[in-house]
């Protein structure tokens, strides 16, 4: 399914796509650094449109959102491409393989979203997540906006790594986003995921700005950006934007080109407790555990998860049983 691309200009004898920050300037046959938009014939062609590498019904809370439709579920695709190079990446095959041929309209996917509410009431739609959702951003746009269209929610899991335009066109067909923010120090950012922090950055404030649902994810590589200081980093400047920001502080396994060990689990511990003195919900990923809510104005315990399975302790009619506050979620708790 090869569709002409969206964002791109003639720059002489090249093609210059402008949908992220890498402005790659391709010669003819020439790819850019994600793998999936080409130079043919003096236009730039994408070639991951409705290339399904994965398709799951997920739980919402493994995307991981935490605070959008609790105990919902999700149907999620992977098309593949990414445009950061992660030297821990946990799904390098589809952003970075061969394309697979698997195809998928976004009116199949459509409607494969609601026969999946049909048969399971807590789908609330659709994610674009596993590899990199931005670099099939033609085939996101059109399909979100059709399943805008059907009352289907439509989430991103992203990166973050992406232009300013394309960015405001797709933010009026997202309602949640988790966005990768994968350290604080600009050198890591360039080392380890071969990319910048700064539009990284931007994005996240953009979409907060907006008013689309957001949680934001950092994944502690042993030694690389566990340390207290860039944890306070990253959780200041969440806060900054609001306090309510959840972070998932996720846990990191050998993977791709890296043999460090796991991150501990006291660095882990150690991390939530620097974040918690700037944010109020702070969440471990990747380990064995409960994960709670605890109510904003009473402390009491609100939801909790264990692995994916979401447990309803204190939320009645969309406020927390003890005291009535409003709760802390987006969407309908459905545990
Ligand atoms: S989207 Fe792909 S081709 Fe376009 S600038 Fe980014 S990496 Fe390069």
């Amino acid at each position: 399914m090869e569709r002409e691309a969206a964002y791109w200009e003639r720059a002489g004898e090249r093609v210059r796509c402008e949908l992220c920050p890498r402005y790659c300037r391709l010669k003819e046959g020439q790819r850019g650094y994600c793998g999936v938009r080409v130079n043919r014939g003096g236009r730039l062609w994408v070639d991951n449109y409705g290339r399904a590498g994965a398709l799951h019904l997920d739980p919402t809370e493994k995307k991981p959102l935490f605070h959008f439709h609790p105990g919902s579920s999700l149907l999620s695709i992977g098309l593949p491409g990414c445009n950061l190079g992660c030297a821990f990446c946990q799904n390098w095959d589809l952003a970075h393989g061969a394309p697979p041929t698997r195809e998928v309209s976004p009116q199949a996917l459509v409607a494969a979203a609601r026969r999946a509410r049909e048969s399971a009431p807590d789908c609330v739609g659709i994610a674009y997540t596993y590899a990199e959702p931005l670099m099939a951003f033609e085939y996101v746009r059109d399909t979100a906006a059709q399943a805008r269209g059907e009352g289907l929610a439509n989430v991103m899991v992203t990166n973050g790594y992406v232009n300013p335009a394309p960015l405001a066109e797709l933010l009026p067909l997202i309602d949640a986003w988790n966005i990768d923010v994968k350290g604080f120090s600009p050198d890591y950012y360039r080392k380890l995921c071969q990319g910048k922090r700064d539009p990284v950055l931007e994005t996240v404030r953009t979409v907060q700005r907006f008013g689309a649902h957001l949680e934001a994810t950092t994944l502690l590589v042993t030694g690389l950006n566990d340390s207290p200081q860039e944890v306070e980093q990253v959780a200041r400047f969440l806060a900054g934007l609001s306090p309510d920001l959840p972070l998932h502080l996720s846990r990191y396994f050998p993977q791709h080109k890296l043999t460090l060990p796991p991150t501990p689990r006291s660095t882990l511990e150690a991390a939530r407790e620097v974040a918690r003195r700037h944010l109020r919900y702070v969440y471990l990923g990747n380990v064995v555990g409960e994960e709670v809510t605890r109510c904003p104005a009473c402390d009491t315990p609100l939801l909790s998860r264990s692995g994916y399975a979401v447990t309803n302790l204190a939320c009645r009619g969309g406020r927390c049983a003890a005291c009535g506050a409003p709760l802390p979620f987006r969407g309908t708790v459905h545990a």
